[in-house]
């Protein structure tokens, strides 16, 4: 079988080219042809010996998923859906804004963690991303991008492990995929834009600072032990206490000097201001009486198997001030790509019906790599 070079960090694909006696600068043109140029294809790999070139296509592929779907939003934002195979698909999020390009990926085909408020919990877990499935989002998105808007230079700056799935539990992916998006010869994104959420694998946690200590998210949205085991499943395992004293170890390593903790307002659930100064408390007791924290508080996406509403923008307001007048620093998140369904895990409803995404596939045309491609006209970008 013909090995897919997506799969390989740096010293992935070093090892892979010394297995065709090839030396480690090989590796490395050839890192770059792929990431930094968007190259799949061997022979235009000029600056390769043939030898190499020849070797390659009988031994190995650059393989990315194919574009089920492509929306563009009003405001920008492009969602794309990949097919994985097996009926399964997973989508991933461009934001553009005035400073930054962020693309939010997806790391699983549904999770296991089952939170009540998202809608990849509600479809179950079907399989792991592979490296090469994770980085193929950002590959071709960039390169995509790139070509779309005539530019020559990185379109993305930021990349948010917040699509589809729970990264931590899909860790021996996640790590090589990382590597990837932070080397210098690949997209040289620094380490304080990449980031991870979780919804809490503590000892996956501690294995990220160790190995690749990326800016890290976590998804709180409770302030006590009660509440957040009814949201998010993982609570049980490993509880509030737990989780906060892992993001205060986390913080010595981290790229920077706070963890992002984001908070899903709940209708009638979460967004009291008693809860909101429970959170206070709560928080106040880790970091040593340091800010070690920033509050991100995401107005619920809602969906109708959740049985659960959105708080109204006065109670999300009300919950922020509590916040911020205990000193914490609180942002609201924006909505983006409302008209295009954007929102983290929205497309579940979707890749649930394999059927659907099987009837799609085979009336669906590959999206074209060309400027200005109908799908994206109208695009604000
Ligand atoms: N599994 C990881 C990352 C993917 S989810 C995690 O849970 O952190 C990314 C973020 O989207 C999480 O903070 C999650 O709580 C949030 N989210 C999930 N479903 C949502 C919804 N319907 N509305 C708003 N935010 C949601
Ligand atoms: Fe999984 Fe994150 Fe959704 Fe929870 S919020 S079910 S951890 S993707």
């Amino acid at each position: 079988m013909r090995a897919n070079l997506l799969d390989f960090d740096i010293e992935g694909l070093a090892a892979f080219c010394a297995g065709l006696g090839e030396k480690p600068f090989r590796a490395t043109q050839l890192f770059r042809w792929i990431h930094q140029r968007g190259e799949a294809d061997f022979s235009a790999m000029t600056d390769l010996a043939k030898s190499l070139r020849d070797k390659l296509a009988v031994s190995a592929h650059v393989a990315a998923p194919s574009v089920l779907s492509q929306h563009a939003s009003v405001d920008g934002t492009i969602k794309w859906l990949f097919d994985v195979g097996g009926g399964d698909a997973v989508e991933a999020v461009f934001i553009p804004e005035t400073d930054r390009g962020t693309l939010c990926i997806s790391s699983q085909a549904g999770c296991a963690v089952g939170c009540r408020f998202c809608s990849t919990g509600h479809q179950g877990f079907s399989r792991n991303l592979s490296t090469a499935e994770i980085v193929s989002q950002l590959w071709f998105a960039e390169h995509f991008l790139r070509k779309h808007l005539g530019r020559s230079t990185r379109v993305i700056s930021n990349v948010v492990m917040m699509g589809m799935g729970e990264p931590l539990q899909n860790y021996a992916a996640l790590v090589p995929a990382l590597r990837v998006m932070l080397s210098d010869h690949g997209y040289g994104l620094s380490r304080r834009r990449v980031t991870v959420s979780t919804s809490g694998v503590v000892p996956m946690i501690e294995r990220l600072a160790a190995d690749c200590p990326v800016a890290l998210a976590v998804s709180l949205h409770a302030p006590d032990d009660h509440l957040r085991s009814q949201l998010v499943p993982l609570n049980l395992k490993y509880p509030v206490a737990e989780l906060l004293s892992a993001c205060e170890r986390y913080l010595a390593h981290a790229p920077r000097d706070f963890i992002t903790l984001e908070y899903c307002m709940l209708d009638g659930v979460n967004d009291s201001v008693e809860q909101a100064r429970q959170l206070v408390d709560v928080l106040a007791r880790y970091g040593d009486g340091k800010s070690w924290c920033k509050l991100n508080l995401i107005p619920f996406n809602p969906f109708p198997a959740s049985g659960l509403l959105c708080s109204p923008p006065q109670r999300v307001q009300a919950f922020a001030q509590v916040l911020t007048e205990a000193g914490l620093t609180t942002t609201i998140r924006k909505t983006r790509g409302q008209d295009i369904d954007a929102a983290c895990g929205q497309l579940a409803g979707d890749v649930m019906d394999r059927t659907r995404v099987q009837e799609r596939m085979s009336g669906q045309r590959p999206v074209k790599f060309v400027r200005g491609a109908p799908a994206l006209a109208g695009a604000a970008l």
